[in-house]
């Protein structure tokens, strides 16, 4: 029987979460939630050096504010007891060695094989280590490393995103599983958690692709199910160069800051890197219905600040009011639907609730022509007026086109460019516009 689909989001709590990261969790978030499967937040801190705990929950209240919710929950950290265990099998089973070279002697032996035209694998020459010359680097006060001894032969998977992958593992270095310090490496302690978590699928970016070659080993040595595998090509920006800093350091706060709905990121990582447009979606569950892994290609996907932003206008004005009430202070339902469409960022409120509500500087430069015009402003007060009082003005003036509406726009609004006036007109008060109007 297959088991029940699980995949884990798993970040090292050592910075905040930036959009290459947060398209991780998106997409392992859709993964699962299209499928019925299960969503497993799992903090990598093995590295104490430089994980806090400020960081961990950094990363739990950016994940809540993006709307990816977690059925389990997991800290490295807590977990040591489960790795001692692994190392101790791994190490009966002749699979987990001591070396003892220092990092200068390791950069010594790869420099030389490169030298020669070889790959810079390690050489296992501590595998000839005797116990005497063990005991004494110990007594040189050398503390070991503990290397995971790879078995010769081919290592297949097929990819969720790249499809095929295969290495050969006599290419492959032995990966350091413990640290001098006693310390455990996250090429470990990862595989330890996939399996007794029963993570089923592991989707990450493409630069792991060959520590899943060495993990494909690892589980199998430990006894564990070889999950699932995808990997994704990593995101650039525009210019294909990497993320630039303004993409690359994006982080949730700053999200926040421009006024950009977590609704927005989500729906572009989801989109990003496949053939489909964004959906404009009013619900992050409404995202995963029909997502589809396979959709991924292998080509680069560019990320672009600007396409987000204009995602978030059409998320911005699909949503329901309530939901964005607390970023429109002084609108209302009925306001916001007659002019949302002049409102591209929630930046940009402000100053066309102004023109409804406050104080304006008009721009008035033929006094005499706007005095005229306030004395025919209609009663009436509707969608109408507009139209009434601009027929009127024409025939009492004789001007037509932009002469005739420029000068009563920038009278009332004070700007050249806004919401049709048709529509504004009769959301602002009679008696301000009558004052717009007095020179
Ligand atoms: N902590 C690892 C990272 O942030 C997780 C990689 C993985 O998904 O296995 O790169």
């Amino acid at each position: 029987m297959s088991r029940p689909l699980r995949v884990r989001f798993a970040p090292s709590p050592t910075g905040k979460l930036h959009l290459g990261n947060i398209r991780t969790a998106v997409v392992n978030w859709m993964h699962a939630r299209s499928q019925g499967g299960q969503f497993l937040l799992r903090m990598d801190d093995t590295d104490t050096e430089r994980s806090t705990q400020e960081y961990a929950d950094g990363i739990v209240s950016d994940l809540k504010w993006l709307g990816l919710d977690w059925d389990d929950f997991a800290r490295q950290s807590d977990r040591t007891d489960r790795y001692d265990l692994a190392r101790d099998k791994l190490i009966a089973d002749g699979r987990l060695y001591p070396c003892y070279e220092t990092a200068d002697e390791l950069a010594l032996k790869r420099k030389s094989q490169l030298q020669r035209g070889k790959p810079p694998i390690y050489d296992r020459a501590a595998l000839d280590l005797s116990d005497e010359q063990k005991a004494a680097y110990e007594a040189e006060g050398r503390r070991p490393h503990w290397r995971f001894k790879l078995v010769d032969g081919d290592i297949d998977w097929e990819d969720l995103v790249r499809g095929p992958s295969h290495f050969e593992a006599q290419y492959l270095s032995d990966p350091v599983l413990i640290r001098e310090d006693g310390r455990y490496l996250y090429t470990l302690s990862s595989v330890v958690d996939d399996i007794e978590l029963d993570v089923t699928d592991i989707i990450r970016g493409e630069d792991h692709v060959a520590n899943t070659a060495v993990q494909v080993q690892l589980f199998e040595a430990l006894g564990g199910a070889v999950p699932t595998f995808g990997h994704l090509p990593l995101i650039t920006d525009a210019e294909g160069q990497g993320l630039s800093k303004r993409l690359g350091s994006a982080s949730v706060e700053q999200f926040k800051a421009d006024g950009i709905e977590a609704l927005a990121i989500v729906a572009y990582l989801a989109a990003l890197g496949t053939p489909d447009a964004p959906k404009v979606a009013t619900d992050v569950a409404l995202l995963a219905d029909g997502y589809d892994i396979g959709r991924y290609g292998r080509a680069t996907p560019k990320a672009s600040m600007d396409e987000v932003l204009q995602l978030n206008t059409r998320i911005i004005h699909a949503l329901d009011f309530d939901l964005i009430a607390d970023k429109l202070p002084g609108w209302d339902a009925q306001l916001w639907a007659a002019l949302k469409n002049n409102v591209e960022q929630y930046a940009q409120a402000e100053e066309i609730l102004g023109m409804v509500k406050g104080g304006v500087r008009p721009v008035i430069e033929d006094a005499v022509f706007i005095a005229e015009a306030a004395t025919l402003l209609p009663e009436a007060w509707d969608q109408d007026t507009w139209k009434t009082w601009t027929d009127a003005v024409k025939e009492a003036t004789g001007r037509k086109g932009k002469n005739l509406f420029m000068p009563l726009r920038l009278a009332i609004t004070g700007q050249a460019r806004g919401p049709e006036m048709a529509t504004l007109l009769p959301l602002i008060d009679r008696a301000r516009v009558l004052q717009r109007l007095a020179v």
